[in-house]
Parts: C-alpha cells; sequence; structure tokens
C-alpha cells in the first residue's frame, strides 16, 4: 500500500470550509403546503399577485362620510348626517356613498366610494333610530374627520408585483401568515436532507447502560442529533460501531445508500486502533485533511457517490465546534438557505485569547452587556473533552487565522448559539 495514500491534507479553515461548501449543491426543491414549511429554505422569490390590503376598508366600527360634510363640527356645533346603508366585513363595497350622507362601516369592511373617512362609533351619535348595521336615521357628529382617518388603503401593506419574501429564506411563522393572505397555500422549499449518525469507540456507553470500568457515555450522538433536527435535517439513523475499521466501513457504506450526509465521530485521529481513519479512506472520495482549526483538527471529509461524508473527531467539543464550522453550513447549503451560519454578532474580547497565525479558533464564551457593548468571556476551560463549557456558551468566539492574539477589548466575531438571559 502507498503510504502517503492515507496522509491527511493539512489546510486551513477558510479554505476547508469553501471545499465543504462547493461540494454541497442544494438538493431538489419540493413543492409543500404551508403546514409544512416552517423553518425550512424558501427556494423562489414570492412576488404578490395581490395587494394586501387586497382593498380600502375601514380599520374601525363606524360611519364612513365625506370628509368635507363635517367640516366645523364641534360639541357645541354638531353636525348630522342621514345613514343611506351599511357596509359590513364581508360584504361587497356596493355603491357609491352620495355626499351628505354616512354608512355604518364595520372593521375589515370595504369604505364604499365616495367616502374617505370612518368617524368611530363611539364619537358619534344615533338618532331617530338610527342603529349600527342598519339603514335610517340619522348620526350626529362633535368633531371634523381627517382624510384617510381610518381608511387602511388598498396595497398599503404590499403592492402587485413588490417581492413578499426573497428565495433562499429561513420561513417563519410570520412569512406563513403572509403567504397566506396572499392567497398562496404551496410554496417552493429545501427538503429536509436525510442523514446517518455513526459514533465509533469500543468505550462507548448508552445514557441507560450500567457503568463499566473504562468505559463512557456517548454524548455526542445525543448532541448531533439534536442540533441536527435544529437545523433542519432529519436524522435516518444513528448507530454506534466499535473500533473496528471493516465494520466502520461496512456501517458507512450502508449509511450512503439510505442518507443524503453521513457523519462518523470518533476514529479519526492518530490512534492506532481509530477505526475511521482506518477504514473510511477505503471508500473512493472519502479523505483524510487537517484543518487548522481548533478544537477539530483531525477530519474526513468527502463527496463519495454524490452524498456528503464528515469524519467528525470525537471529542465533544469538537464535535460541537466543527458541526457550526462546517457542517451546519453544508446542511443549510443543501437545503438553500441564504444564510448559512448562526447569526454573527460582533463583541469585544474580556481577556487575552491566544492563538496563533494560520489557525482558526472557535472559543466557547458566555456574553454579557457590559458598558453599551456585548463583552465575551471564556466559558470554562477550553477543554475539548469538557462538556459544561460547551452547555454555559452563548457564543463561539472566531479567532480567524490572521489573528494571532486578542487583548482586552478587541473586537471579534461570534457565531450566537443562544442569547443570554436577563438574570
Ligand atoms: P477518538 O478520536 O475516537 O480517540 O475520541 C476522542 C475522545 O472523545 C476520546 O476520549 C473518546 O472517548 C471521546 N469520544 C469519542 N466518541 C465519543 C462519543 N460518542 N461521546 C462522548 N465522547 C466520545
Ligand atoms: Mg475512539
Amino acid at each position: 500500500m502507498d503510504p502517503t495514500a492515507a496522509a491527511p491534507e493539512a489546510l486551513g479553515y477558510e479554505a476547508a470550509r469553501a471545499r465543504v461548501l462547493e461540494a454541497a449543491r442544494p438538493l431538489p426543491e419540493e413543492e409543500e403546503p404551508l403546514d409544512r414549511v416552517r423553518g425550512r429554505a424558501l427556494r423562489r422569490a414570492v412576488i404578490a399577485e395581490q395587494a394586501l390590503p387586497p382593498f380600502r376598508n375601514s380599520s374601525m366600527d363606524g360611519a364612513a362620510v365625506h370628509s368635507p360634510d363635517l367640516a366645523g363640527a364641534a360639541t357645541d356645533a354638531p353636525v348630522e348626517l342621514p345613514v343611506a346603508g351599511t357596509v359590513a366585513a364581508g360584504d361587497p363595497p356596493g355603491g357609491a356613498l352620495a355626499p351628505g350622507t354616512c354608512a355604518w362601516n364595520t372593521t375589515g369592511a370595504p369604505v364604499p366610494e365616495g367616502a374617505d373617512a370612518v368617524v368611530p362609533v363611539e364619537d358619534i351619535v344615533a338618532l331617530d333610530g338610527a342603529v349600527p348595521g342598519r339603514p335610517g336615521g340619522r348620526v350626529r357628529f362633535f368633531t371634523g374627520a381627517a382624510p384617510g382617518q381610518n381608511v387602511r388603503a388598498a396595497g398599503a401593506d404590499i403592492r402587485v408585483g413588490e417581492v413578499a419574501l426573497e428565495a433562499g429564506r429561513d420561513l417563519s411563522a410570520h412569512d406563513i401568515a403572509l403567504l397566506a393572505a396572499l392567497g398562496i397555500a404551496h410554496v417552493p422549499v429545501g427538503p429536509r436532507p436525510r442523514v446517518a449518525v455513526i459514533a465509533t469507540g469500543d468505550e462507548l456507553l448508552s445514557p441507560n447502560e450500567p457503568a463499566r470500568p473504562g468505559a463512557l457515555r456517548d454524548s455526542n450522538s445525543p448532541l448531533l442529533c439534536a442540533l441536527l433536527e435544529e437545523c433542519g435535517a432529519r436524522v435516518v439513523s444513528s448507530e454506534r460501531i466499535g473500533d473496528d475499521p471493516g465494520l466502520v466501513v461496512a456501517g458507512i457504506e450502508r449509511a450512503l445508500e439510505a442518507a443524503d450526509v453521513v457523519i462518523t465521530m470518533g476514529g479519526v485521529s492518530a490512534g492506532a486502533f481509530d477505526p475511521v481513519k482506518l477504514g473510511a479512506v477505503r471508500i473512493p472520495g472519502i479523505r483524510l485533511w487537517r484543518v487548522a482549526m481548533k478544537p477539530g483538527r483531525p477530519q474526513a471529509f468527502g463527496a463519495p457517490r454524490g452524498r456528503l461524508f464528515f469524519g467528525l473527531p470525537g471529542n465533544p467539543g469538537s464535535v460541537a465546534c466543527v458541526f457550526e464550522a462546517l457542517v451546519r453550513p453544508a446542511l443549510r447549503r443543501l437545503q438553500g438557505f441564504s444564510d448559512l451560519d448562526r447569526p454573527r454578532l460582533r463583541v469585544r474580547s474580556g481577556r487575552v485569547v491566544e492563538s496563533r497565525l494560520g489557525r482558526t479558533d472557535f472559543v466557547r464564551v458566555v456574553l454579557a452587556w457590559r458598558d453599551g457593548a456585548w463583552w465575551a468571556e471564556e466559558a470554562g476551560a477550553q477543554v475539548s473533552g469538557h462538556l459544561t463549557p460547551q452547555s454555559r456558551a452563548h457564543a463561539l468566539l472566531i479567532v480567524p487565522e490572521g489573528t494571532a492574539r486578542l487583548a482586552p477589548g478587541d473586537e471579534a466575531d461570534t457565531l450566537l448559539l443562544r442569547l443570554p438571559g436577563t438574570a
């Protein structure tokens, strides 16, 4: 065997990211009903084919009037107008309102043509048997009405031909409301990528298995499954395989049949028994690489048979970090999102952070608002085997490859994992 065949390729984080994103082509879109699209990537821009509001309507229950008719109305000089009719919510607009008359209007009802203001029912007095909602009688007005008062113009919210939603958007509950209002019942969205998860290690136990000497719990599988669900992917299988390269290769081969993305954890570094390092490279398209990032340097990556493969390190901190730095952006791209990363927040470093030129560091930090800025402090020792700093962290602070050191007060970008509480 060629001893250099499996030699890991060394590359910077940005180069690795570019390589990953190049391989992550958006999956074919699918048409879905509105109750299945929240949190998914809208694949084509939505143009309004109708205006919102679709017609001029009243924002109050009241009387529609020609505003000039109420010129000079005052408490001691009220104006009275006969009631010509009623337009309720759901009614067609009906005929034009004749000058010198008024019409009952309910909230959301079309304002009759000619009328240019609605006076709220609380501000008027009904006379001569006038009853809101019925024709007949008279209404007394005690103030003037400004043109446009309590009238919602057609198209004030959005006009025909305007872009309602951009392609690549992460559809929210409010976007779904907008689509429904525009009469759109189905939209093209990115599919949820199918992901197979494989944890490797002879030492691993499930949370509910009895403890035994030398064993530790598999915390990576539940971590990764939860992160995958959170970013829109669908976990189609999650299994654990011992440190046997043959079994790991067979597991990856099986997973490549049923998933768009296969992710292994552990067994990819320099250990004598590391089964991903020894086995995965036998699969055409998969290579080992050493990415100049901390944590998470030894990894495997590839695009075997049109799928994506990530061989993540085993330490929980590395899994969490490489997921945010490389895996999540790829999964978002597969779905067709335009935002691939967590929200970025510019912060100030609370203390010295030592890195190295050429290496990108991801530091688990807690954030606090102080003196008009967000300040980042380490969320605990940056040991990649530790789980508590990751659990405490609000964000990952990035020390990019061109920066060797941050001094207290220096600005840096973070990837925001969650917002700090107010306590
Ligand atoms: P490895 O790269 O396989 O040597 O793993 C590095 C470290 O991460 C070792 O201490 C492993 O025990 C630990 N580790 C590997 N896989 C997991 C897992 N699924 N859950 C928790 N820790 C793990
Ligand atoms: Mg291992």
